[in-house]
């Protein structure tokens, strides 16, 4: 096929990576720049000769959204790279250091039930519930562009968004699990999508569906696994990936982005259409504001997801008591919307992949990533951070018994200026705008600009919103705007 046409991407994320694969798929001559040394986006790993980190996301999730990607390209996951269900999918320790796992449906909810008498039935109500809001979800909105004048209007928009469940993630929950520790686990799952289950709108309330039916994965290597073979499957589409290229500005001539200009060398690359899958207002920024779709007003006005400590240990010792994913629950959480650095620890995540795949750390060792949230737009507080990890390593030393300090051999620790510096992300937030009521659906910024016929936006910060597999779906949307079609939903 001819290509005359170029699409230039700005952003090898997982949003960037899916658009520049569907425009290539297209026709379309696709150059792809990313200013950090590596694509892959927040999905960045580390690696010296004993330990290996993923220092961005580590649970592999709705893995149906990862095939419907490879199908697109005539591959699927399992060529690429080695799945593990992780069973039990993680393991809940309560704030008095007793812990629980995430069992199988069947066994969870006798477990359930051993906590509060009914809850066993509510948990497989809530399950089956939660199927129906991901089914109606999937098939309804997923794919939904919301680019229309009133795309609330449209019968199938509107028919989904009038059956799926009012309230927040929280207030479903609590319709069908009473007790503390039941409702605090499934309630915790809601920081995949960026916020806290007080604050998420109730369509959004399919977690419990996704992660007890359909499973938490490992992917062999872990995420940057996953990134290779998004890059792979980019470059044999013809995907032209230049690495460690910053875009500084968007050029525009007669009405249309017409160049991208990349930063220190100024060199121009001439575009037919562009796609930023960056965060959002990092990627207006790079035009005049008069080509800015939204105002800074709308951007004050809107809230970001928590930004977080993400601290990388290697072990010199295994680590009793932990499996590979655990979460330590506090159903007093920290209040992540303030500007202040909380006292104490809220609920926080401990990954410990060497658990499923030993070659991660050396013989007897250990890898395990902490993750704490903490309220995005703080500023940098070496002793408020030090407080914080301090109080993490005291609690997993306490459920372990193992001194965590004594044993580390490596730590590397990232915060907001990390997520700031590497990926202009707003407050240093980890997962761009939070997915709040009124900042979802016809409420997110939009795929397509404003202002500019062929300039497009992807990534977390647009519809579907955060987490990898939906930027993976926002480049999709992305693309299939860019070429006037209509993506097909599929379950
Ligand atoms: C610590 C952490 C843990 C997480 N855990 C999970 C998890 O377990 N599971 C899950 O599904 N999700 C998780 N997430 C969320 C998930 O990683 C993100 O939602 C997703 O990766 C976002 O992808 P993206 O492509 O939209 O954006 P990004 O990954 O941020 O990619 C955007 C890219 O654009 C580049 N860029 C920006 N501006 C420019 C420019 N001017 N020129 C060139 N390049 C530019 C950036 O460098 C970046 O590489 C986590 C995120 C973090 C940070």
């Amino acid at each position: 096929m001819a290509r005359s046409k170029q699409a230039v991407i700005i952003g090898g994320g997982f949003a960037g990576l899916s658009a520049a694969c569907y425009m290539a798929r297209a026709g379309y001559r696709v150059v792809l720049l990313e200013k950090n040394k590596k694509v892959g986006g927040r999905a960045q790993s580390a690696e010296d000769a004993s330990f290996k980190f993923d220092l961005g996301p580590n649970w592999y999730i709705m893995p149906d959204i990862y095939e419907d990607f490879f199908h697109d390209f005539g591959a699927s996951p399992d060529e690429h790279y080695k799945l593990t269900k992780l069973s039990p999918a993680f393991r809940i320790f309560t704030p008095e250091g007793s812990y629980f796992d995430a069992l199988e449906p069947e066994r969870m909810a006798d477990q359930l039930d051993s906590f509060s008498h009914g809850d066993g039935i509510g948990f497989k109500r809530l399950l089956n519930r939660s199927k129906v809001v991901y089914s109606s979800y999937k098939l309804g909105l997923m794919q939904e562009s919301w680019l229309s004048k009133f795309p609330g209007l449209k019968p199938k928009v509107f028919s989904t968004l009038f059956r799926l469940p009012k309230g927040t993630v929280a207030s479903r929950n609590a319709e069908f699990i009473k007790s503390r520790d039941g409702k605090s686990m499934v309630d915790s799952l809601s920081h995949f999508l960026g916020g806290t289950a007080d604050k998420i709108p109730a369509p959004y309330s399919f977690l419990p569906y996704t992660i007890f039916e359909q499973g938490v994965w490992h992917p062999e290597g872990g995420f940057s696994s996953v990134v290779e073979s998004f890059k792979q499957i980019a470059q044999k589409l013809g995907v032209e990936i230049y690495e460690g290229y910053e875009v500084e500005r968007v050029e525009v001539q007669y009405g249309v982005a017409s160049a991208v200009v990349i930063k220190g060398i100024e060199e121009r690359i001439p575009a037919d259409i562009v796609i930023s899958a960056g965060d959002y207002l990092s990627s207006e920024s790079m035009l005049e504001p008069i080509y800015q779709s939204y105002s800074l007003d709308f951007w004050k006005s809107k809230k970001y997801s928590p930004s977080a400590i993400v601290v990388s240990l290697g072990l010199n010792t295994k680590v009793p008591n932990l499996l590979h994913h655990n979460t330590f629950t506090n159903p007093t959480p920290s209040d992540l919307n303030t500007r202040v650095w909380p006292s104490q620890i809220g609920t926080f995540n401990v990954a410990c992949p060497s658990f499923t795949q030993p070659d991660l750390a050396p013989d007897g060792g250990e890898v395990l990533t902490i993750t704490i949230p903490i309220p995005a737009g703080l500023p940098d507080e070496e002793a408020a951070l030090r407080r914080l990890v301090s109080q993490a390593y005291e609690k997993i030393s306490a459920v372990t018994g193992i001194n965590i300090q004594s044993a580390i051999v490596k730590e590397h620790i990232t915060s907001s200026s990390y997520f700031k510096s590497m990926f202009k992300a707003p407050g240093g937030s980890v997962a761009g705008l939070a997915q709040y009521k009124n900042q979802v659906f016809q409420n997110r910024p939009r795929l397509k600009s404003k202002k500019l016929s062929n300039l497009f936006y992807a990534g977390q910060d647009t519809n579907p919103g955060s987490g990898v597999g939906f930027a993976i779906v926002s480049g999709k949307l992305a693309a299939y705007a860019a070429l006037g079609k209509k993506p097909e939903a599929k379950l």
